[in-house]
């Protein structure tokens, strides 16, 4: 059995209303337990974490959920209702200061999409040193806690998606998924998974332990101090509190926009590359997200930088990685090749691909073989990443220099 939760499944659980996600969970659930027996991750003892690594767990003293619900929750969300519902509505403030606002959350996002997710989580390219300090800096911006917090969360997702194990899974319903999960103590399988899940290379990496080392310094000076000394220079009547509320602003909007990938992504949209999984193509979410809507590929592919097949539609990251390779500090770019692609669509897609050949005899197909055999990969460098895979990936902008 490939997945537990299947066509039929899913549809009579659209038809029990509130029953829907109990029964998609408890599906997930027997999923989950088939994959324990399967499961061969050396675990990482907390105490093998780097000393900066483990200060996160309490922000300043306070249960993680407890200070995500203070910042990210009445902070913020209090801001934006002042915002859209005074400043700009009154003329309190130019609605032309949305421009920056956008510009720097864009920063935010591509520290986000480019940085932590394809870089770090995904290792889908190698970057040079003056990259990655300029990543680690954009990814600072967007205030989504250090690098390896995040990655460590999205290498769980991409293991155990759906399930309870996966931190803001999808089957827990739209708004767990997009965003209380983050409000409320985790699940005690996630906390399992996050201590299990390999990071033994962010664990080396000078750059991610010098950002969680000096996380609050850099995050006040790119978070506020920079962006509000912009603000006031571009317009000096603004008061230090509405500053405040336009920099708030400005990280609650870009924080929905990622949000998006979680849930929309997760629900809506066509599955050409694997039917049997929750993640889709949605080219909305794309738009907002910076190039990361074309998700049902993503878990499919997550070693591939583009996050998409199609590498500049709708996809601003990809075009910023492709920049970087030019001038040479972005290299080693994983891509899939066409033979995987084709192949995989006409094993596992859903018909919805031009290529999908609808007279391919799909009654004795193979697919099963890693989801049966073995978990679900996070990316290049994952040893559930099936071989066959690993030899037939292309890697464009070749460097011989180590990374
Ligand atoms: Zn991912
Ligand atoms: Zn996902």
């Amino acid at each position: 059995m490939k997945h537990v939760c299947g066509d039929t499944h899913l549809v009579s659980c659209e038809l029990n209303g509130v029953l829907q996600g109990k029964h998609i969970l408890e599906g997930s659930n027997l999923l989950l337990k088939m994959r324990k027996d399967k499961e061969d991750i050396k675990p990482v003892a907390a105490n093998e974490l780097p000393p900066e690594f483990k200060k996160f767990d309490k922000p300043f003293g306070l249960e993680q959920h407890v200070f995500n619900s203070i910042f990210g929750g009445y902070i913020t969300h209090g801001c934006m209702l002042l915002c859209f519902l005074y400043l700009y509505p009154f003329g309190i403030v130019s609605p032309w200061s949305i421009i920056p606002s956008i510009m720097y959350g864009y920063i935010g996002g591509l520290g986000i999409t480019v940085g932590c997710h394809r870089y770090w989580t995904h290792k889908t390219f190698k970057a040079n040193r003056p990259m990655q300090v300029l990543l680690m800096l954009m990814q600072t911006v967007s205030m989504q806690y250090p690098i390896f917090k995040w990655c460590r969360d999205h290498r769980v997702h991409h293991k155990y998606t759906d399930t309870n194990a996966d931190p803001h899974s999808a089957a827990r319903g739209f708004w767990f998924s997009h965003i209380t999960w983050l409000f409320q103590p985790k699940h005690p399988e996630v906390e399992e998974k996050l201590k299990i899940i390999d990071i033994s290379d962010l664990a080396r990496d000078p750059i991610v332990r010098f950002q969680s080392k000096y996380y609050w310094e850099i995050f006040s000076v790119v978070f506020y101090i920079i962006p509000m000394l912009l603000f006031k220079w571009m317009y000096p009547d603004l008061t230090l509190f509405q500053n405040f509320i336009l920099q708030h602003t400005r990280y609650g909007v870009s924080l929905h926009f990622t949000f998006l990938v979680n849930s929309v992504a997760h629900m809506w949209g066509d599955k050409p590359y694997d039917k049997d999984i929750t993640s889709s193509e949605n080219s909305l979410v794309s738009l907002f997200a910076v190039g990361e809507g074309w998700h049902n590929y993503h878990h499919t592919f997550p070693w591939d930088y583009k996050t998409a097949e199609f590498g500049y539609k709708i996809n601003f990251s990809t075009m910023f990685i492709h920049f970087f390779a030019m001038i040479g500090w972005a290299y080693d770019l994983k891509t899939v090749s066409h033979k995987l692609l084709v192949d995989r669509i006409n094993r596992t897609g859903d018909g919805s691909h031009p290529l999908f050949n609808h007279n391919h005899d799909h009654t004795n197909n193979n697919d099963s073989k890693q989801s049966e055999t073995s978990l679900p990969t996070w990316g290049w460098g994952d040893k559930n990443l099936n071989k066959e895979d690993v030899v037939i990936t292309e890697t464009l902008y070749k460097s011989k220099r180590r990374g």
